[in-house]
């Protein structure tokens, strides 16, 4: 089986041309400038075309191929499925903003989470995903839409701080110059509460956009939705982001899926409050997409009386757009219809 050249950053790449093939060292910045541009290798033109051919016997430039996407024109959302070397279908999402594209990166396939209201965590965790598949989901988008990506949001299936180590390798290669030079300040990771996880980014000083999946404000409540809760709590969690917020300066934000029924009360409201009072956290309120499960999306009722409590305890709080929504962008709804399509399934 092949290896893959963006599984390398620049630095590995000299030692692999150097040592490998015998060629000067300045030939890894040009193959690293024609990764970050989605060439594959017969594209590299400024390279010897013997040099092409022998790095061709023994790697491939990325490790995912494209299978399709769906635009949705109301949204200008573009969702991609893409098959790894092993087969197996990851999606991402790119995300048309004012300010430039940002792109929802999978970090793993599937998830072993299992949040009651996500189809990702659905199947559990197939595998983790490397950093060059991580990568590669925005090289190839960027190439496939012409734009340069200017956000990151790791939001797609999986727990980024359940695969810790390809997740900080990814980061710091996406916010390199030699690599997609996006700044820390234009990447989110959203976690469900993994504290060891927030507490290594601390200690590795990774300090980008820190959300907080919360969904539900006590302990007794969350622990219906989100199975994280029994390892750890609410509070544990509240705090490693309170630690995170006041080591790296950065905002933390709640992601708040509103069930209606269920997490929409006054009482929610006021625990919210004290969750984020004496601080600066946003609470980002979401339409929960529909999964086949029992949690529904909420009317706009809801969410309405919903925000006029949480104005009441002057909290802040936005209300994300609904993304995708007809091109069935909730976490990995897209892929595992794929998938099941692919297996003759329904
Ligand atoms: S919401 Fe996120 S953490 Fe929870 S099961 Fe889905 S992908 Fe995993």
């Amino acid at each position: 089986m092949k290896d893959y050249l963006i599984n390398y950053d620049k630095t590995a790449l000299e030692y692999i041309i150097t040592h490998g093939y015998n060629q000067p060292v300045f030939r890894a910045g040009q193959i690293n400038g024609w990764l970050y541009k989605g060439a594959e290798i017969c594209e590299m033109h400024n390279l010897p075309s013997a040099f092409r051919l022998a790095l061709a016997d023994k790697y491939e430039a990325f490790p995912l191929s494209y299978k399709f996407d769906l635009y949705e024109e109301k949204t200008d959302t573009r969702k991609f499925i893409f098959s790894t070397a092993d087969g197996i279908f990851i999606e991402s999402v790119a995300l048309n903003y004012d300010h430039g594209i940002c792109v929802c990166v999978s970090t793993q396939a599937g998830c072993r989470m299992g949040c009651a209201f996500c189809e990702s965590g659905k199947g559990g965790l197939i595998r983790n995903l490397t950093p060059g598949e991580m990568l590669s989901q925005i090289i190839r988008i960027s190439k496939m839409l012409g734009r340069r990506i200017t956000n990151i949001v790791l939001m797609g299936s999986g727990e980024p701080l359940d695969n810790y180590d390809n997740v900080k390798e990814f980061i710091l290669r996406a916010n390199s110059p030699d690599g997609l030079s996006i700044s820390m300040r234009n990447i989110t990771l959203s976690t469900c509460g993994i504290v060891s996880g927030i507490k290594r980014l601390i200690e590795d000083k990774i300090f980008v956009n820190l959300s907080l999946s919360l969904h539900a404000p006590s302990h007794e409540l969350r622990s219906k939705i989100m199975p994280v809760e029994k390892a750890y709590n609410i509070n544990e969690a509240i705090q490693a982001c309170k630690q995170y917020r006041k080591e790296s300066s950065r905002r933390i934000t709640l992601e708040y899926c509103l069930i209606e029924g269920f997490n929409d009360t006054a009482e929610c409201a006021k625990a919210l409050y004290q969750i984020c009072k004496n601080t600066d956290m946003l609470i980002n309120l979401i339409d929960v997409n529909s999964t086949k499960g029992k949690y529904t999306r909420n009317s706009a009722h809801c969410m309405r009386n919903f925000v006029e409590k949480l104005k009441s305890y002057n909290i802040n709080y936005t209300i994300r757009r609904r993304l995708g929504s007809s091109i069935n962008a909730a976490c990995g709804q897209l892929r595992s219809e794929y998938a099941a399509n692919q297996n003759g399934g329904a």
